[in-house]
């Protein structure tokens, strides 16, 4: 994290240098500083690891010693833990407390407590817990203001780390939970959390110091911000890390003590030698006004050394504001293979018990998969490398009423059918050639007036095909009806039965609108364009929402993991931007890089009375396993979409 201790000061600061800097915030990249250190000046306390910080109005030294962690305020002893302490963080939790953690090296074991110096009891152990997993080097929060996380990295020292959620909406866990485990480099020892841009630094012994993302959901790789000689900057052991409210990085090198001041983009700006100590191994920041001190400590605790930096910061990046968070209820068994496997869901309603319904789920390397109500695989059918599908009901197959999914099937570019009896036994019905070089996103459409059935099937190329499909009352055939067009490669889609509407996403571009009747014009309407802000490509998974007469399109905005509802009709007005988080009760992680998506609001059973939102999730975690997919209550889409309609 952004330094802890500190970070409450910044976090004040930064309030302020927001406000006077608004005119000049956002976008733009942080502006470059220069740190000029003033010679180093030795504090009036020993401590291992130390920390000045403002708690309600008044400034506090929290620090670790010999005997345990002190705070104390001036010349006055305020509280004390006995323990052996190492790493000491911090974390505001309002202007009147704070989140202080420390690890114990000789039980092992992770303290947590809240620091409020106006309650009775100021200092409140609040967990003590046995870490067994990791040897534990480093600990760093990460406050998610946009995701409405609190998080505790425990870094470890042999190529591991765990990310713990402690709080989720200001709401504490029962039990903090491990939402991520990271692979780490070996000999990692120090880690902060920028919580502006939530990039976790991390550095690797006297080799690197690595970017990654701080986020539990985000993808898994790392950027090299600094390295060694002769290739860098670098000389020492990396013992600290500590970020600054312009995004730049201060890291302490052990042995000769050294200070160095890095930009973002991982340029040296400046380095300084800490004269007093022949090692150093804490470091803490306060920013005040315009002036940047930096703290450091060594693990004799002798006299803490206090650099002011002579600092212009100019540009404080904003914090993002929060965004709407909705928690899945049910995931399905995880695909059998790692890597990006799962693609797009389906939903087959059971004819009268919803809670028999079925989720279909394609299987890009082997097929369709079919999920319980439950979430368990109930069938495979391993038709081949399958990439969309979709429903309809009732076309007679083998002399029987059945239902009929169809998919693209990349292996020959056809239509793989399936017949599903009313059992929801799913069965090969057979398959339909196209003339596409690189099948890919497929919708069904059943004709209001007519009742036929169609596929809608598109190529990389933007070539969409329509087929219908009849049946003889033994076997189904495709016949090609009609061609559509959009200028760059498609995916999603779906049908409005009821209004005879075809919307298609053209991933980099925007979601069309077409009529969907095989013998309507052919001419599309672009009706919603990405903006990089709130829909940003990938367009992937589209889906259709039927409430109260009012219809809504879902829409998988891939390139920042996140969802956008907005009226299926014009102007197309966005109703709701939101993401899919973890459920910490039923252990279930929040869903990112989705891929398909689908909605029903017909009821699903027990809980998904009013329908669900279901989504591919590119990254299934707690633990890490094969992709999945999550689904989401529809009633708490709806009840996000009445605060939001209230709110307007
Ligand atoms: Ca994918
Ligand atoms: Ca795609
Ligand atoms: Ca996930
Ligand atoms: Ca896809
Ligand atoms: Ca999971």
């Amino acid at each position: 994290m952004i330094s802890t201790t500190d970070f409450f000061k910044l976090s004040i600061i930064s309030l302020a240098l927001t406000t006077v800097l608004s005119a000049c915030k956002a976008d733009k990249a942080p502006q470059q500083v220069t740190l000029s250190a003033s010679a180093a000046t030795a504090l009036n306390i020993k401590a291992s690891h130390y920390h000045q910080v403002q708690v309600a109005g008044q400034e506090y030294q929290i620090f670790t010693d010999g005997q345990g962690l002190q705070i104390k305020s001036g010349e006055t002893q305020h509280s004390s833990y006995s323990g052996s302490f190492n790493r000491l963080t911090l974390q505001p939790l309002s202007a009147d407390s704070l989140l202080v953690a420390a690890m114990d090296s000789n039980d092992n074991s992770l303290y947590l407590w809240r620091f409020s110096p106006k309650e009775q009891s100021p200092l409140v152990l609040i967990r003590q817990q046995l870490i067994s997993s990791r040897v534990v080097e480093d600990l760093c929060f990460y406050q998610s203001h946009e995701n409405q996380q609190l998080s505790l990295f425990l870094l470890g020292g042999r190529g591991g780390a765990d990310q713990l959620l402690l709080q989720q909406k200001q709401e504490w866990l029962a039990e903090p939970l491990v939402i991520r485990e990271l692979n780490v480099p070996y000999d990692s020892k120090a880690c902060t959390v920028d919580q502006h841009t939530a990039a976790l630094y991390i550095s690797e012994a006297d080799r690197a110091i690595w970017s990654y993302q701080a986020e539990p959901e985000a993808d898994e790789g790392r950027s090299l911000v600094q390295v060694n000689q002769p290739f860098g900057q670098l000389q020492g052991e990396i013992m600290a890390l500590q970020v600054l409210p312009d995004s730049s990085l201060l890291a302490l090198e052990e042995e000769p003590a050294r200070l160095l001041h890095i930009s973002s983009k991982g340029e040296v700006i400046s380095q300084n030698m800490v004269p007093a100590f022949s090692a150093a191994s804490g470091l803490s920041v306060k920013v005040q006004g315009n002036s940047t001190t930096a703290y450091i400590s060594n693990e004799d605790a002798d006299a803490v050394q206090g650099l002011t930096l002579q600092e212009t910061m100019k540009t404080v990046v904003a914090t993002k504001p929060a965004m709407v968070q909705v928690q899945p209820r049910l995931q399905t068994e995880a695909a059998s293979q790692r890597g990006d496997v799962m693609d797009d869901p389906a939903v087959w309603h059971h004819p009268s018990q919803p809670e028999l319904s079925l989720i279909l789920g394609t299987d890009k390397r082997a097929g369709l998969d079919v999920y319980s109500m439950q979430g368990k695989r109930v069938q495979q059918l391993a038709v081949g490398r399958l990439n969309n599908v979709d429903v309809r009901y009732n076309l007679s197959w083998q002399g029987k009423q059945h239902d009929i999914a169809a998919a693209s099937l990349r292996d020959d570019n056809s239509l793989q059918l399936f017949a599903i009896d009313q059992q929801g036994k799913l069965h090969n019905a057979g398959k339909v050639p196209t003339s596409m070089q690189e099948i890919y996103g497929l919708c069904m459409y059943q004709d209001a007036k007519s009742g036929s059935h169609y596929v809608f099937v598109n190529d990389k190329s933007g070539l969409i095909e329509q087929y219908r499909i009849d049946s003889n009352g033994t076997n189904w055939q495709g016949t090609l009806v009609r061609t559509l067009k959009v200028p760059s490669q498609p995916e999603g889609c779906i049908a409005d039965d009821k209004r005879g509407i075809l919307f298609v996403g053209e991933e980099d571009e925007a979601v069309w609108r077409f009529a969907a009747q095989a013998e309507a014009k052919s001419k599309g309407e672009k009706i919603i364009l990405v903006d990089d802000k709130v829909l940003v490509d990938d367009i992937e998974g589209i889906a259709l929402a039927e409430h109260n007469g009012d219809s809504y399109l879902v829409v998988s905005s891939q390139g920042n993991d996140s969802y956008v509802i907005y009226d299926a009709a014009p102007p197309y007005a966005q109703r709701l931007h939101f993401r899919i988080t973890t459920n910490p009760q039923l252990g279930i992680d929040g869903a990112s890089e989705t891929d398909g998506l689908e909605v029903t609001t017909r009821s699903l059973g027990p809980g998904f009375e009013q329908g669900a939102l279901i989504v591919q999730d590119g990254r299934n975690r707690m633990p890490e396993e094969g992709q999945n997919m999550k689904l989401v209550p529809w009633q708490s889409l709806l009840q996000e979409l009445q605060k939001q309609s209230q709110s307007k």
